[in-house]
């Protein structure tokens, strides 16, 4: 059947990326349909029960910063927050939470149903309803397993692991889409068929363990920070609920020499599997196999949740047989009569070649349908929800016929995750690390806000809560630096006093308490307080304090983004020919046709585009106006 209504969007998919897709394109105004295999899945965390860490946080706070839903479902499902890097500078300090899977799901299920313009249903999509406008094909609609065709002017899909989904326990195998979830047979066959280029990856989860089961008596204990972080620019603690220990334990030799027993029936040494694991999420074969000199390995022991028994043993995802995996389990200390209450497993799926889309991620092949999250060959529930964001803004923008938008890679984390997707492409799963982004120091955690939440409201993402918020945030900065700037401390003064012996000489002139702020030795509130009051908001005092310490290198991050600015505004045509480019080699020819990439600045970036090349390409670029 026909539905009897239309959409602007669909989404495909209620996963980290689906979620956030149908959230931000309803909250852009636009009539929004979630389609998903299972409502009571939504939000569901397919792996570990945790959200943020390094480089992944930051993601999460730009979502947060665009409205998204992501930090606010951590701070009211969190049952243990911790900053990692504390100690080392801003650009890489990174918020983690262990989450409650059931309060993370609900908390989203929540937001999603009080979210309006957004309409959720439950059935699987098996076919995209594909029409040619003359031009091009453009997708209009979607057929679900029981037939009934959704009509939309633009459609998202965010289907996970689920596309040719297969799991693996050993040598046994089945069609799923992750443990206790029906694969997308019908669907990914029919994506096969349309003119993307698909390939496998996998990846893989440990066994679960009762707790009741684990003696816990000689483990190390690992507890949260005080004060406790919150992980949304809004989040307060008190939506915290009661928080929880998680523990550390090791793999020893025993450990090893039983998955080195076991390698003959694992279905990654033994050629079943196929496709390419994430490197930086290795299984405990791999780890033991790679690292054949290393004789323990860390685990993080992590409840699932507060009304749980269940245990997430961090470090041990596996695939190997059943037997080998109990044998594994019970020789590790704490865990030596272990009950194991799910196995561990590996799952291959598709996933499609993300130099076929757009930095709105559209895909390149067919107007109107976007893609986000695992099936662009990512991992993480991060990356996936930042890439929904981004792929539900865009869908809503074109289906109100106006322009795309994605941020640039010295905006934000999201401009450095779809730039390196769309214009590299990858071969194992991609997850975000700060490292890859040359701009880290502009691209705090602390910061995301600052630099995406006024776009974000010109965009119609924000709501009139987190504007007000925003915006008396910006002004408190102002004022609270204003206020620093023209304050003085003299030499032999009280304040003098106060400050000299932390520091190696003492105060020979007049200084201004911004500048004083700029020495390393001395924090904020020290400072803020020699003349007047310190202010109480802790994110307005930590953006006074970066702002006056890190000054010097974020001029100089920010001088350098302005001499790269004319590469990124320098646009390459999609059908731009490079074979016309004499002094080109084959090889750059190739690489470049290939990647596509969009403007100068991904040009350069495409590996083995050497600066010769770049010229050689400004000139043709010039010479066609
Ligand atoms: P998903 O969260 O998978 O959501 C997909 C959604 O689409 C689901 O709701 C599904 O029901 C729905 N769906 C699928 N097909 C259809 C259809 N045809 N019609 C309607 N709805 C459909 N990440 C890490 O960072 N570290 C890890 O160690 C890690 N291990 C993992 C282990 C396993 C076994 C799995 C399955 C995933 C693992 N991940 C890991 C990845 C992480 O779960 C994903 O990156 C993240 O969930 C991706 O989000 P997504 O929204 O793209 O897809």
């Amino acid at each position: 059947m026909d539905y009897p209504r239309s959409y602007d969007v669909i989404v495909i998919g209620g996963g980290h990326a689906g979620t956030e897709a149908a959230l931000a394109s309803a909250r852009m105004g636009c009539a929004t349909l979630l389609l998903t295999h299972n409502i009571d899945t939504l939000g569901q965390m397919s792996c570990n029960p945790a959200i943020g860490g390094i480089g992944k946080s930051h993601l999460v706070k730009e979502v947060d910063a665009l409205g998204g839903a992501m930090a606010t479902a951590t701070d009211f499902g969190g049952i243990q927050f911790r900053v990692l890097n504390a100690r080392k500078g801003p650009a890489v300090r990174a918020t983690r939470a262990q989450a409650d899977r059931a309060l993370y799901r609900s908390a989203i299920r929540r937001i999603l149903e009080n979210q309006p313009n957004l309409e959720i249903f439950q059935q699987a999509a098996d076919d995209l309803i594909v029409e040619n406008d003359g031009q091009r094909d453009r997708v209009t609609g979607v057929v679900t397993n029981t037939g009934i065709r959704f009509r939309a002017r633009s459609v998202v899909l965010t289907v996970g692991t689920f596309l040719g989904g297969r799991i693996h326990i050993g040598l046994d195998s089945h069609s799923g889409g992750r443990a206790g979830d029906p694969p997308s047979i019908a669907l990914a066959e029919r994506l096969r068929e349309l003119p993307f280029r698909v390939d496998r990856l996998k990846t893989g989860t440990p066994p679960r363990i009762d707790a009741k089961s684990v003696d816990f008596s000689g483990l190390e204990e690992q507890w949260g920070d005080q004060p406790l972080p919150v992980m949304s620019y809004l989040g307060r603690r008190e939506q915290h609920p009661r928080q929880v220990c998680c523990w550390i334990t090791h793999t020893n030799s025993r450990t090893h020499e039983i998955i080195q027993g076991g390698l003959d029936r694992s279905p990654m040494y033994s050629g079943v599997i196929e496709g390419v694991g994430p490197r930086y999420c290795p299984s405990i074969e791999d780890k033991v196999h790679r690292f054949a000199d290393k004789d323990s390995h860390q685990i993080f022991i992590e409840p699932e949740g507060l009304e749980t028994c269940e245990l997430y043993p961090n470090g041990i995802s596996t695939s190997l047989p059943f037997d080998v995996q109990v044998e594994m389990v019970r020789s590790i200390k704490g865990f030596e009569n272990a009950h194991i209450t799910r196995p561990g497993y590996a799952i291959e799926y598709d996933f499609f070649d993300p130099r076929d889309l757009q930095a709105s991620l559209e895909t390149r092949h067919m107007a109107g349908l976007y893609f986000a999250g695992q099936i662009n060959g990512t991992t993480g529930y991060e990356e996936a929800a930042a890439q929904g964001l981004l792929a539900g803004a865009n869908a809503a923008l074109q289906a109100r016929g106006k322009e795309a938008w994605s941020p640039s890679r010295d905006q934000a984390y999201l401009g450095v995750l779809v730039d390196d997707l769309i214009t590299l492409g990858t071969k194992e799963p991609y997850r975000m690390f700060t490292s890859r982004a040359e701009y880290r120091l502009l691209l705090r955690e602390d910061n995301a806000d600052l630099r995406l939440t006024e776009r974000g409201r010109a965009l119609g993402l924000v709501d009139d809560t987190r504007w007000a918020a925003f915006c008396r945030k910006q002004e408190a900065i102002a004022a609270e630096e204003e206020r620093l700037r023209s304050s003085w401390v003299q030499p032999g003064s009280m304040a003098a006093e106060a400050i000299n012996p932390s520091l190696a000489q003492p105060l020979t002139r007049e200084y201004n308490l911004m500048d004083l702020l700029k020495r390393p030795q001395l924090e904020y509130a020290q400072v803020a307080g020699l003349v007047g009051e310190p202010v109480a908001d802790e994110q307005v005092a930590q953006q006074v304090e970066i702002s006056a310490k890190y000054a010097g290198y974020i001029d100089r991050q920010k001088d350098e983004i302005e001499r790269l600015r004319t590469y990124e505004q320098t646009e390459i045509p999609a059908d731009f020919e490079y074979s016309d480019i004499s002094g080109l080699s084959n090889e750059v020819r190739q690489k470049l046709s290939d990647a596509r990439p969009a403007t100068l600045a991904s040009a350069s970036r495409v590996p083995g585009v050497t600066p010769a090349a770049i010229s050689l390409l400004l000139i043709q670029l010039k010479k066609r106006g």
